[in-house]
Parts: structure tokens; sequence; C-alpha cells
């Protein structure tokens, strides 16, 4: 392989303001988000970086920046041709000199990036990890002054990650292709296990490391108890009209069934699973991120090659597979920093059947992890502890503060009741039938059905059948699962698991114990603190909205690239009228200012005109 000799570069002398001066002109943004600036500045000296942020990080900006700033060309090595694309248009839409090269381009589009590339008017060019391993990308790369060098989703490098790409074993060369550049690393997964693989991997020279708090604050985590689903999605849904957000179920009939659902409710939603054809999932996805079906109820299939910023709730209608999956599920809502809801809709009833799932897998070694993952995702879900704390913990972060105002715990929307009395009902029920009934026979007992198995086992002439039936169903199963939780009573193992006693249910029979009861009130809960319900024109924010998609569509790139929900809120909020005062607006800086501002302006202009004692 040939490579032309190198001039070497010269050291960056740049002033201290001018990494925010460029963050404000191109990206539009004020502020440097959490470990940005330092990022930045070491890649602007000249330095290596190793960074691991969360999801909604803002590692973009961490290199599309320096692009800007240095001379030469970024190229930015990253495994999923749909995000390239996704990134190119982003960059693209702030005036950046970005292009990608795949195999997604034909020949004629590759030769003119090429030569793009050549000429030197590429700031940032994206490229998939297999170009490297071919001779003739390494002698173009060698023909071109390249500034800086990324790995996006480094962990793909590492045998241990998820996503494992051997492709990316090729960038083990890249520090030597690139002496004089700076070589970037970015992932979000968090194990140290693939962090230390990165490392080796890419042999990085005395790298900036970089680990960002996984914390997400603008992520409201809230869990439910399971009962209605169907009723509880519709209300859930209701509460939220129009915002998008996905559903994940596990299997594809009941993100099917869930779908036409909600369809025939009216809600503007598309399922999304392995069993649907390429093209009729190409399109739903599509919908999705161009705003025009709000909901995408789906597998976990779901959501891995897409960027979209703003997706205000993700749902989990069944239990998630492990804490990790959630967090990384949930980590697809609100990456543009604008508060957004994540609800799981938790029911211990929904345990069997992950177990059954589970106990199929014949990998002994694998069987145990799958269950050690479920034992933690219960508990997860079952305890009374701050959701975003034991999720941190999770990760090896210890999460401080005492309340963390962002999750149903902290915000105290649950409510402890004292339920002795009706624990007694239902553990007198059980002993009465000798601890042969599965539950659902038991809070039949209790409220006094009238159904065929309790008539045949003679169970309404039970001194505890009917005792409770001012209470709901709902209410009873929910005891059920508390008493699971409390480890007053258990569940024999197989196919139809009865109810039996432990130990301590004799002291709350004798009504020595208290049992006392989590409620989730079916009421809305309060609104989290920085939270969305600020004071902004709603009229004017669907407006807005309207545009943003109008334009989208006339340029084909989603609309979040247009403007992100945070761009129009603060519009809504601050009525700008001015081009100076559009440019304080979050997100908008120079290009976008002088391709879409006149048409927002005219927009929020007219918007004062017609209803002025709004707009103050
Ligand atoms: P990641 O790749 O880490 O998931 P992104 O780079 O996609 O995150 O950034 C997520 C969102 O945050 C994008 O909408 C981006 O425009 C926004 N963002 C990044 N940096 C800032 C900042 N300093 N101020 C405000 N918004 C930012
Ligand atoms: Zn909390």
């Amino acid at each position: 392989m040939k490579t032309a000799p190198r001039q070497p570069r010269p050291r960056q002398t740049l002033s201290g303001s001018e990494p925010h001066d460029t963050l404000r002109k191109v990206f539009g943004f004020s502020t440097f988000r959490p470990n940005q600036e330092r990022i930045v500045q070491a890649i602007v000296e000249g330095r290596d970086v190793f960074a691991v942020m969360p999801t909604g990080g803002g590692k973009s900006l961490c290199y599309q920046l320096p692009a800007v700033l240095l001379p030469g060309t970024c190229v930015v090595i990253s495994p999923l041709i749909a995000l390239m694309k996704d990134q190119v248009d982003g960059a693209k839409a702030n005036g950046i000199r970005a292009a990608c090269l795949n195999s997604s381009l034909s020949p004629e589009e590759q030769a003119a990036v090429q030569r793009d590339l050549l000429s030197g008017s590429l700031d940032l060019l994206y490229v998939a990890p297999e170009r490297f391993a071919l001779d003739h990308f390494r002698e173009l790369l060698a023909r071109v002054d390249v500034g800086l060098a990324v790995v996006d989703e480094a962990h793909c490098i590492s045998e241990w990650g998820h996503d494992f790409r051997p492709d990316y074993l090729s960038l083990s060369a890249l520090v030597g292709l690139f002496p004089d550049a700076p070589v970037a690393a970015f992932t979000a997964t968090a194990t140290m296990k693939v962090q230390e693989d990165i490392l080796g991997k890419l042999a990085l020279r005395n790298p900036l490391p970089v680990r960002a708090s996984f914390d997400r604050p603008n992520l409201f985590y809230d869990i439910r108890f399971k009962d209605t689903l169907s009723n509880q999605l519709v209300s859930l849904l209701k509460s939220n009209p129009g915002k998008a957000g996905i559903i994940y179920r596990t299997s594809r009939k009941s993100v099917n069934e869930t779908a036409a659902m909600l369809q025939a409710k009216g809600f503007r939603v598309l399922p999304y699973h392995a069993g649907l054809d390429d093209e009729e999932r190409r399109r739903n996805q599509e919908a999705f991120i161009r705003d025009e079906a709000d909901i995408i109820v789906a597998t976990i299939a779901f959501g891995m090659g897409i960027d979209k910023s703003n997706i205000r709730f993700v749902i989990h209608a069944d239990l998630p597979k492990s804490v990790e999956s959630y967090y990384q599920e949930t980590g697809r809502a609100g990456r543009d920093g604008e508060p957004a809801r994540c609800t799981l809709f938790f029911s211990r009833s929904d345990i069997p059947r992950v177990r059954f799932f589970i106990d199929t897998i014949a990998d002994e070694a694998e069987r145990a992890k799958a269950l050690a993952a479920l034992q933690k995702v219960i508990s997860f879900a079952s305890a009374s502890v701050c959701r975003r704390k034991t999720l941190l913990d999770h990760f090896g972060e210890e999460y401080r503060q005492d309340n963390c105002g962002g999750c149903d715990i902290c915000l105290g929307s649950r409510e402890t009741v004292d339920c002795s009395v009706e624990a007694q009902m239902m553990l007198s029920a059980v002993a009465r039938t000798e601890e042969r009934f599965g539950a659902t026979h038991i809070v039949d007992i209790v409220t006094g059905s009238r159904n065929r198995k309790i008539l045949d086992f003679g169970h309404n002439r039970l001194k505890t059948w009917g005792v409770g039936k001012e209470r709901s169903k709902k209410f009873w199963r929910q005891l059920v699962d508390e008493l699971l939780a409390q480890k007053i009573i258990a569940k024999s193992e197989g196919l139809y698991p009865a109810l039996y006693l432990l130990d301590k249910a004799a002291a709350v029979l004798k009504g020595e114990t208290v049992v006392e009861m989590v409620r989730t009130p079916d009421r809305p809960l309060p609104k989290a603190p920085g939270g969305e319900e600020g004071a902004y024109d709603r009229d004017l924010f669907e407006l807005l909205r309207s545009l943003r998609k109008e334009i989208a569509d006339e340029q084909g790139v989603p609309p979040y690239i247009v403007f992100s929900d945070r761009s129009l809120r603060d519009m809504a909020t601050l009525f700008p009228v001015t081009a100076e005062e559009m440019l304080s607006v979050s997100g908008v800086g120079e290009v976008k200012l002088e391709r879409y501002g006149r048409r927002f302006l005219q927009l929020i202009r007219r918007h004062r005109e017609e209803s002025p004692e709004q707009s103050k």
C-alpha cells in the first residue's frame, strides 16, 4: 500500500473563545452540555479522546465542532448506514460541508463524494467500517488531508459488546493510518470490560478519558401496575396527544394486537417487528421518523437504527428483559434534552411467561444469565426506591440526591395504605382452599364470583366468599402482587401455579403484622419539574410544527433535522420577531436562520397579530 508522505500538522493555536463562537454560530447553542467542552478542546489541541457518554449526551457535536474548526476533513467511522444519512443531513442543515460514503450510494454519487474529498471541500466524511479493509480506500485517504478521525459506536470493536462488528477490527490500524491527526472514539456502552477492550484494540495515544454520568435528567420514570392494559394505554396516550412515542411489547402477536386496538381508537399508530416484510418495516419506520405516525408499537427489534430526537415517551407494556435493556430502550426518548416520559406497566402475572421463554434457552450459562437479569428487573420494578438511583446503581454510578424529582417514587405519586384486613381475607381464602388455587380463583372467591369453577368447588359456601366485593378486582390483583413481593405468600412452579402461605402469613393472620400496600392511583402524575408544561403558546407551537413538517418534506429530511422540539418551544415562548431575536433560540445558528428564519418569523409575526393577548 502506498502512503503519501505527510506534512506534520501545525499545532492549532485557537483563541479560547473560538469553540464557543462556533457553538453559537454554527449549532445555535449557547452552552455546552457536560463534558463537551473539554472533549472539543482536547481534540483541537491534537489529543486523542476516548469518551463514554449516554445516548442524548451530545456526542456528535463533540467531533462536528472540531471538524469545523480544524483544517482538513474529519473522517467518521460509523456502523449504521441509516444513521449516517441522518448525521449528514443534520450537519448540512447547520451549513457543515458533510457527506457519506457507503454502499447505498450509486457509483456516480460515490465518485462525486470522492472528488469533493480530494479537492478538500468536505469538513466531515462518514464512512462504513468495511471501507477500511479496502486498499483503494486507504490509498484515497492517503491523498486527503485528514484533520481528525472518529470512531463512532466504538463498542462495535469489542467482542464483549452486544453488537460486535468484525469489520471494526480493521480499525485497529487507524492510529497508524493517521499519525498526525487525533483519533476520538465514542460509545454509549457503559461496561468496564467493553471499555478496556476498546482502548486496547484502538491503541489510542494517551487519550483524554471521559466517562460521563449516565443520568438522563430529562427522562421521567414511572412504573404502574398493569391491569387492564388496553384501557391504561388509551388513557395514557390521550394525555399525550400528538406526541411521538414508542410502545414496546415482547411478541409480534401482541404488537399486532396493540397496534390494531389503538388504530381502531383513532391513534396514528403503526406496528414494527421482524415478522413484517422489509418494505413494510421500512415504510413504518420512515412514517414515524417523519412525524406521519405518532406512535410505533414494536418489539425490541425497533430503535437501533434511528436517531429521531423528538421521541416524547417510551412505554413498556411488558416486562423488559433486563435493567440494561430497559435503560437502552427508554434512552431513545428525549435525546433533544426536552422532557420525556418512560412508563413501564408491570404485573407479576407476566413473570411466568418470561420464565417459560428462559427455560427454553439450551445453553445453561446463558439461561442462568437471563434468569439473573429477570430477577434484577423484577426487583427494580417492585422496589419502592428511586428509579433513577436504581438504574444508575446498575451501572456502578452512585446517585447522591435524596429526591430525583423525576420518578414516580420521588414525586410521591404512590401512596401507601394499610391493607392488613384485606390481606387477612385473602390469606384466609388461600388457607381455606388448601393452597391449591391460583391468583385468579382466589380473587374470584373474595370478590364473590359465581363462575363455573367457584360453583363446582362449592367455594361460594366458604366464609371468605364475597367478603371483599366492594373492592375492585384490580385492587385484589394488586394485593396479590404486593403479598408476593413482600414474601407473605408464594406461587408454586408449573403451568397452573397455586398460591401458598409463607411463614410471615401467620403473623398477618393473627393481626400481629401490618401490611402496607403501595398504590398507584390512576390520576395523572404530578408535573415533573423543569417540564415542558411551562408557559409556551401551544397554538403557536402546533403552527410551527406544521411549518417544520412542510419544510422537512420539501427538503426530504426528517422534521427534527429542520428544528428540534426545543427550538420550536423556544420560539413559542420567546416570540422572536427580528433575526437577532431568532438567533437567541436554541438550535438556531446562522445557516438555519438564513434558510428557514424568514418563514418562521413570518408565521410568528402573523400569529402575534392575530392573537396579541397571548403573545406577550
Ligand atoms: P448522542 O449521539 O450522544 O446520542 P446527539 O449527538 O444525537 O447525542 O445529540 C442529541 C441532541 O442533543 C441533538 O438533538 C443535539 O442537537 C442536541 N445537543 C447537543 N449538544 C447540545 C448543546 N450543547 N446544547 C443543546 N443541545 C445540544
Ligand atoms: Zn427518583
